[in-house]
This record gives C-alpha cells, structure tokens and sequence, in this order.
C-alpha cells in the first residue's frame, strides 16, 4: 500500500517524468485537482478511478479532507496516484500530505515534478540564473496577505540581489513591488509575468518593477523580478502555430502523427473522437470459432489493425499460423501484425482492396481453399466478392464494430471557436460532420489531398487550401502558410 506524491509539472503534459508516467500507468486510483490535464489523465488505464479533489469554484479546498481521501485510499492496498501541479513539495501542500500519510502508516514516495518555478520562465525565455546577471534565485509566495505582509523578508530579498521568482503573486503585486523597492531595489529592475505558462495560451508580459502593479495579468501566473527578466531568448511563443487552435478527428492512424506536429509548433490541438470501437454484434463467438479453426484456412486477410488485434487476442500461441499464410492490405495493418509478432506474407503496393485482390495469387488445387477474413460489421464487399470470383472459399467473420459518435456541447463549442479543422481523408471529413455537425466548422479549412477536398465541399465546407504533397507534413506545411503569424 504506497501512495505515490506525483509532481505532474507546469501544464504542457511532455514534462511529466518517466516515473509519473509509469506510474501513472499503473495506478488502480488518481486523485487529481480539478485542472489536471485530460492528456495526463488519458495515461492512466480506463479501468483506473479518477477522485478528483479540486475546489469548486469559489469554494475553499479542504486540505483535511484531502488527506483523508489518501489515507483512506492507501489503506485499500490499492496503487494510489496523488497527481499534484509542477513539483509537490513546492507551494503544492505535498507535504502536508506526506505527514498525514506517516501519521497514518500509510508508506508513501515522492515523484519530484518540474516545478513551474522554473520551467515556465523558461518557456518564456527567461534563464532563472545567468552569468553576469544572477547568481541566486528565489522562490517565494505572494499568495496570502499575511504572508506578504508579515512572513516574508522582502527587504533581504531585495538586499540578495539574486532572481526573484513570485508564484501566486498576482493579486498582491502592488504590495510585492512597493516593498522591494522600498527595500532598495532598483525601480527599473526588469520584470516578466507569465500566465499559463507551458502551455498553447501562454502569455507573457514585460515591464518594470515600478510598473508591476499595473502591468494586466491574470492567474495562474509566475512573475520573475531581477535582471535575468530582462533576456527574452524566446522561442515558444515564436513558434509558427503557436497559440492556434486546431481541430483534427481522432481513431485512424495518422491522427497521433499530426497531433503531435501540430502540438510541437505550438498549436493547441483539439482531437475530435468520432468512431468508438466496440464488440462484435455476436459478443465475439465468431471470432473464436475462427481462431480455434485457424490450421483449416489457407489464408488469414487483415483490413484493419482493429481486426488484427480483435482474432490475435484469441490466438494466445502464434503456431497456429503455421500452415496459413496472412494478407494484410496496407503498412499500418502490417505494422498491426508485426507488434503482435507476425510477419505479414502478402502486402500490396497499392493499400486498397483492389490492389489486395491484384495481387492475391489463385487458389491451390490440392491444398485447403479457405480464407479466414474477419473485419468490421460494416465493411465493404468489394474484397469478398472478389476473392470469391477468383475462387477461393471466403469465411466473412465480423470482428468489431465501429461505432459512430456525436461530440458533446462543449467539444463542439470549442470546434467553433477553433482557428483551423485539417482533414487527413474523405472518413475524416464524414466523421466530422457526424460528430460535430457543417455548422460548427472553423473558418480555415486544410485538406491533404484533391479527393479528400471534394468530400469536404460535397459536405458543404469552405475549403482553404489543399496540401501541396498528400502527406501529413504537407497538410501542416499547408497550415502553416494560411496561419502565418501568432494571434
Ligand atoms: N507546486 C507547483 C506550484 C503550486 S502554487 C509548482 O511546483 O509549480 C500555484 C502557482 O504556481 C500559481 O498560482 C502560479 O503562480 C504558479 N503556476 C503553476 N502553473 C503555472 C503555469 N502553467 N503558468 C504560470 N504559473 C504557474
């Protein structure tokens, strides 16, 4: 029975630590404040319970009761994962939690995380320290008036002369500013404010430290005072999508791909869900039927990485497959294959049924001319009726469905107020519309190709621009050039 303090870092999900993650993984529960980021959360199994004890708004978040949910937690023997912002024992009441939990004999870890202390000046640019200019930095609190009033020492931090990092400075920054100054800093000290820093909203403001008090910000923010404030070696904010908005669809293969260029040039990327996968109409007795019948069939033909996983999971001892050879009908499907440790014998140049059935060689005159093809309930004919034609004895088993999803009214107020929708192939301009509707889409329109254009506008959608090369890069390059600079 471990509890396990995990620093979840400053809000850009790329800075959790590789222990979080793993753990993460393996939690059986997550208790989580109300602003944890889907995409943290989303690492956890879908069998794992999310507790999440952040404040309502405007409610005032009982420590207390916190620590109980822990103890109590951790008392089941269950995998607890307590996910706190930045690092825990850093302004985040780790460790009060930690005591409780010794209190309790509950064993407990630690997971450091990156605290926004530090990361979020640099994702503005801005070194904490710097040859020349700082050779100290200090974090401290301007949260609560007592402790800016009577707790802190403003006088010697300004007498130190080091880097002065203020978290939860926003609302007593007038105080903060006055008092430095009053403690002999100079009034032309430089100063950044970051709000939301790390993440695609991030925002930085600069001026003076006789200029604090009046300088617009809003919380969350980290405000840096000191000379270092000064340096602005900027490089998140200058990113070409940064700050962009973009809507992709979710569930086929090239949508993590794009997500994540998009992502890594600054944009906020919303992912759509448009399909679920669910059991087959049968709850899968065909499949097994299949799977134990699998030495009878000459050939076994895959369509899907679905289907692959669907009939594999029901064939724990690859030697089944010894006398079957297997088709797969494009490099994802094979790639499927190959992570569950078989090599595909056939994979057409051309990922189409036609170009499957091209290539498909004729049937044996002596040896079994059955085909295992098991594939999504609302699948297309064209392969069957073809391998039939050719005169192979074709077994159609249904091994998923795909179901189709409507977003809900939040996700669909987002695509709304989102820059840009880029679409990857015709199913995700058709999922697209299902899910979100024509109405709610964004004002610049990117297509990856002519064929997949034409759906979009036969759906009714303006289009912006067309990949000048069908590829995912040429899609963000597409982007890029129609959303040139930051918003
Ligand atoms: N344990 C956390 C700090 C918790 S106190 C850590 O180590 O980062 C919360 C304060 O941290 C906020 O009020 C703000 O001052 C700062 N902060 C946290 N995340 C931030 C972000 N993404 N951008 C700017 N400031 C942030």
């Amino acid at each position: 029975m471990t509890v396990y303090l995990v620093g979840a870092g400053p809000g850009d999900p790329g800075l959790l630590t590789v222990r979080g993650a793993e753990l993460l993984a393996r939690a059986d529960v997550v208790v989580h404040d109300r602003l944890a980021d889907a995409r943290l959360l989303d690492l956890a199994r879908s069998s794992a319970r999310l507790v999440d004890v952040g404040k309502s708004p405007g409610g005032p978040v009982d420590q207390d009761a916190i620590n109980e949910v822990l103890v109590t937690e951790g008392r089941t023997g269950a995998v607890v994962v307590r996910l706190k912002g930045g690092d825990p024992f850093v302004f985040g009441r780790g460790g009060e939690e930690a005591a409780a939990l010794q209190a309790a004999g509950v064993d407990f870890e630690v997971v450091p995380g990156i605290t926004s202390a530090v990361a979020v000046p640099a994702y503005a640019g801005v070194p904490v320290t710097h040859r020349g200019r700082a050779t100290s930095f200090t974090v401290v609190t301007g949260h609560s008036r007592h402790a800016v009033d009577r707790e802190t020492n403003w006088e010697a931090l300004a007498a130190a002369g080091g880097t002065i990092v203020v978290l939860m400075g926003v609302a007593h920054r007038a105080s903060i500013a006055a008092r430095l100054i009053d403690g002999g800093l100079d009034p032309a000290t430089p100063v950044v404010a970051v709000h939301w820093g790390t993440r695609p909203e991030q925002k930085s403001v600069r001026g003076r430290l006789d200029e604090l008090a009046t300088m617009a910000m809003e919380p969350p923010a980290t405000i840096v005072v000191g000379s270092v404030a000064g340096l602005d070696l900027a490089w998140y904010e200058s990113r070409p999508l940064f700050g962009r908005r973009i809507v992709v669809t979710r569930a086929r293969d090239q949508a993590s791909e794009l997500s994540r260029r998009l992502h890594d040039l600054g944009a906020r990327v919303i992912e759509v869900p448009t399909i679920r996968i669910s059991a087959p109409h049968d709850g899968g007795a065909g499949l097994e039927r299949a799977a134990r019948a699998l030495p009878t069939y000459r050939w076994v033909v895959f369509t899907s990485a679905n289907a692959v996983g669907a009939l594999l999971d029901r064939v724990p001892d690859r030697r089944a497959f010894r006398d079957t050879s297997i088709a797969a009908v494009g490099p994802a499907t094979a790639a499927a294959l190959a992570a569950r440790g078989l090599v595909a014998d056939l994979v057409p140049a051309r990922p189409q049924a036609d170009g499957l059935l091209e290539v498909f060689p004729a049937p044996p005159s002596a040896t079994s001319r059955r085909v295992l093809f098991p594939r999504a309930a609302e699948g297309r004919d064209v392969l069957v009726e073809g391998l039939r034609r050719a005169g192979w004895e074709v077994d159609l088993v249904e091994a998923y469905r795909t179901v189709r999803l409507t977003a809900d009214e939040e996700t669909r107020k987002e695509v709304a107020g989102a820059d840009a929708v880029c679409f990857t192939s015709s199913s995700t301009v058709t999922g697209f519309v299902e899910a979100c509707g024509a109405d709610t889409c964004p004002p610049v329109v990117v297509c990856i190709g002519p064929v997949t254009e034409s759906s979009a506008r036969n759906a009714g959608l303006p289009i912006t621009r067309v990949a000048g090369s069908p590829s995912v890069v040429g899609l963000v390059s597409a982007l890029v050039a129609v959303l040139p600079s930051s918003p």
